[in-house]
């Protein structure tokens, strides 16, 4: 799978070295300083290593050719692995769509890097799951250093079990699992925004509902108000088309009857006046019946200026002794006011000419005597008084007198009427007849008179009522709009009594009334109703929304843990197994097991519960993994004290073992046999082949028996230019360089 590393400018190699992996097994020797490890370095840089200390540098700089006497210094590191990705069995090895990868990271001076996929740029995330799924891992469990190799028996149970899950291949769960925890963060922001966006809508969004509420009560009130008024509206018109009609018909008949009778009247005093004699008759009966009627209508104007005079006589009498009793009467100037406007009132609608001039300026008189006695009192009040007591007197007497006159005026025509009729009726001896007929049609003709009159004041009042229809139409309309004035019309006026529309015209003012109470339509409040409504019905589908996949990344995030829970203590059960083999294999006996860590904390966190509750189950999920040996014939128990070859052969197995269950794609092992002997490095090359049937193998060594495990052999060497030259070698040259 791994085909090829390339690299220019990384570290002794500066110039483009190209490292072919063409078998299982590859070697890479050299002399001391040649540049074997930089090899190894390489790689790591290349699957985005971040810790400089395991490059052996402190600055980007330093992975940089440096330059030499007879070399100049490289401005970029670049390098480059290129795998294949032919699919094996029904998968690819990378879960990208080439059958080939190539992962290149290069570095610059300033310490920027840059990663590509297939000369792409990438991030170094994307890199890292792309490797994870492939099964090559962070921790570098894949690439052992020189001198590391026990780097997983030193190191704390923590980071063991991080190394361990890494080589089990579980590290695309926990990338799995911290994405959805990060989606859930912040699903869980968004709830929160959501919410409190909602508690900012909710009072206004309730006073809306209010308004709303009334605006609907408005509205059934309108709904109310134009049923009411179509039926009112629609009785009425035809009510006052019916009265309309009616009237007019009473009236052409009234007018009918009055003309005929008129025309009768006429057509008889036409025939009776044509002889002279008569008609001087006539005409006299005619003079004194209009002397009479002018006399009664002179003495009835004189009769109510008698009264008026009468009156102020008896007003001035009663105040003459009342100011002769009190003379300090007080009267309110607004009534005297008033009292004098009234009386200059009268003597205006008074005022004809003759008979009532006399009456006029004794009115006058009166009026000038009220102001002076009380607009402008004087000390002699009440002489004042009783010298207008005796002016009216004297009026009294006058008009008396005159009234008396005309009595006697009126006996004289009275009597000269009875005379002019005798004659007019001696002279007409067929008058008697005409004479009824005549009386019948007046009294006809007066009737039918009143009759028109009646109709026609009736007329004006229907005219009334439809102004006022029509003034009620256009406040019904601005209250409750076109609908309430469109009906169609009655073809006939319902059988009801009249009292039922005067309630319907009450019902009526009653809505008109409280729907004005009531306000407006509102529209731009029902508008904002709409808006803010609308909105608060997504923010909650929005809520709801993001509950379910809170609850769905919560699911995940359960699932993922069962799910590394479960492969995380399958492997570890597998890795025992393994674990135990290749140690017994290594020591000729014994055994190594590597167990869940004790959870020491657990009694004192009984104390503290409530605080660490939520924490627990992580917790007791995520405890370390301890190593337990067992060497054969020695009663050693702690790591610490076994001997540095001894370490060497255990991490050996561990590392195995790891390698084993889960075959990486590639391991790099730099110098891991450097401590063994003899026997030990037999077995070690045992292992060695064994594993290479599942992983394929670069070794860097000086170890001989190594050497002739590998299929490739590479050799590395440098020259007095300071720059790593690679070539291929055969195992014999392979010896002789390595020394
Ligand atoms: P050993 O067998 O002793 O472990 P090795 O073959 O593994 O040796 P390396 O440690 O890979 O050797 O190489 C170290 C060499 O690389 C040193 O000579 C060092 O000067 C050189 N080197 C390291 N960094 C740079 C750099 N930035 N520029 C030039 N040369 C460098």
């Amino acid at each position: 799978m791994l085909k090829r590393l390339e690299v220019v400018g990384f570290k002794s190699f500066a110039k483009k070295t190209v490292l072919d992996f063409l078998s299982s097994t590859t070697a890479i020797v050299g002399p001391n300083g040649s540049g074997k490890s930089n090899v190894a370095e390489a790689f790591r840089f290349a699957l985005g290593e971040q810790s400089m200390k395991s490059m052996r540098g402190k600055r980007a700089e330093d992975l940089i050719f440096n330059g030499s006497h007879s070399a100049p210094r490289a401005n970029r590191a670049a390098v480059a692995i290129v795998f294949d990705n032919r699919p094996k069995g029904t998968h690819r090895p990378f879960k990208i769509d080439f059958d080939e990868v190539v992962i290149e990271r290069a570095v610059l001076r300033d310490g920027t890097s840059e990663y590509s996929i297939n000369g792409s740029k990438v991030r170094l995330r994307d890199i890292e799951e792309l490797l994870a799924g492939a099964n090559i891992g962070e921790t570098g469990h894949h690439i052992i250093s020189q001198g590391e190799a026990d780097r997983i028996l030193l190191a704390s149970p923590r980071d063991r079990r991080a190394m361990l899950e890494d080589a089990l291949g579980l590290k695309m769960y926990e990338f799995k699992k911290q994405e959805a925890e990060k989606k859930l963060v912040k699903t869980e922001e968004n709830i929160g925004q959501v919410n409190s966006l909602r508690r900012e809508l909710a009072p206004h969004l309730r006073f809306l509902e209010s308004q709303v509420k009334k605006l609907e009560r408005a509205d059934s009130l309108r709904a109310e108000l134009v049923s009411l008024a179509q039926t009112y509206f629609a009785i009425e018109d035809a009510y006052l088309a019916h009265e309309k009609t009616k009237v007019a018909g009473e009236k052409r008949d009234a007018a009918e009857r009055l003309a005929q009778a008129a025309a009768e009247l006429s057509a008889i005093e036409e025939r009776s006046t044509t002889d002279a004699e008569g008609v001087k008759h006539l005409d006299l009966v005619r003079r004194t019946e209009r002397e009479i009627e002018r006399i009664n209508g002179e003495r009835g104007l004189l009769a109510r200026t008698i009264g008026r005079v009468e009156g102020a006589l008896a007003a001035a009498t009663e105040r003459s002794t009342r100011v002769a009793r009190e003379p300090y009467t007080k009267i309110p100037r607004e009534d005297l006011i008033e009292l004098a406007r009234e009386i200059e009132k009268q003597v205006e609608e008074a005022k004809t000419p003759d008979a009532v001039a006399a009456a006029l300026s004794a009115i006058r008189k009166a009026i000038t005597a009220f102001v002076n006695r009380f607009i402008a009192p004087t000390d002699d009040l009440l002489a004042e008084e009783e010298r207008t007591a005796y002016a009216l007197h004297n009026e009294q007497a006058e008009l008396l007198a005159k009234d008396a006159r005309f009595s006697e005026e009126l006996e004289r025509t009275k009597s000269l009427l009875a005379r002019s009729r005798e004659a007019l009726t001696a002279h007409d001896e067929t008058g008697r007849e005409l004479r009824r007929r005549i009386l019948d049609l007046a009294q006809a003709k007066a009737h039918e008179e009143g009759a028109v009159a009646k109709s026609e004041a009736r007329e004006y009042e229907i005219n009334l009522l439809s102004e006022a229809l029509e003034r009620e139409k256009g406040e019904v309309f601005g209250l409750g709009g076109v609908a309430a004035v469109s009906y169609s019309s009655l073809e006939q006026l319902p059988d009801e009594e009249r009292h039922a529309q005067d309630a319907r015209k009450r019902a009526l003012e009653r809505t008109k009334i409280r729907l004005e109470e009531a306000g407006g339509t509102g529209e731009d409040i029902r508008q904002e109703h709409k808006e803010v409504s609308e909105r608060e019905a997504f923010l909650a589908t929005e809520l709801e929304d993001l509950a379910k996949s809170a609850a769905g990344l919560r699911a995940l995030i359960n699932d993922l843990d069962t799910e590394l829970a479960k492969h995380f203590s399958e492997g570890l059960a597998k890795v025992n197994a393994s674990f135990s083999e290749y140690f017994a294999l290594m020591f000729g006996g014994g055994g190594a097991r590597l167990a869940l860590e004790e959870n020491e904390e657990s009694e004192e966190e009984e104390l503290g519960e409530s605080e660490v509750e939520l924490d627990e189950p992580k917790e007791k999920e995520r405890l370390g993994i301890e190593i337990a040996v067992n060497l054969p014939k020695k009663k050693v128990r702690s790591l610490m004290q076994l001997s540095g070859g001894e370490r060497a052969l255990t991490s050996i197995a561990l590392i195995f073992a790891m390698s084993q269950v889960n075959p990486p794609p590639f391991l790099i092992l730099d110098e891991t046999d450097a401590a063994l002997d003899e026997a030990n490095s037999r077995r070690y090359g045992d292992m060695i082949e064994s594993l290479a049937k599942r992983s394929q193998l670069i070794v860097i060594t000086h170890n001989r028996e190594s050497m002739s495990r590998a299929n490739t052999l590479y050799g590395v060497t440098m020259g007095g230019d300071g720059i790593s030259k690679l070539l291929s070698v055969k195992f014999d040259e392979a010896v002789a360089v390595a020394k």
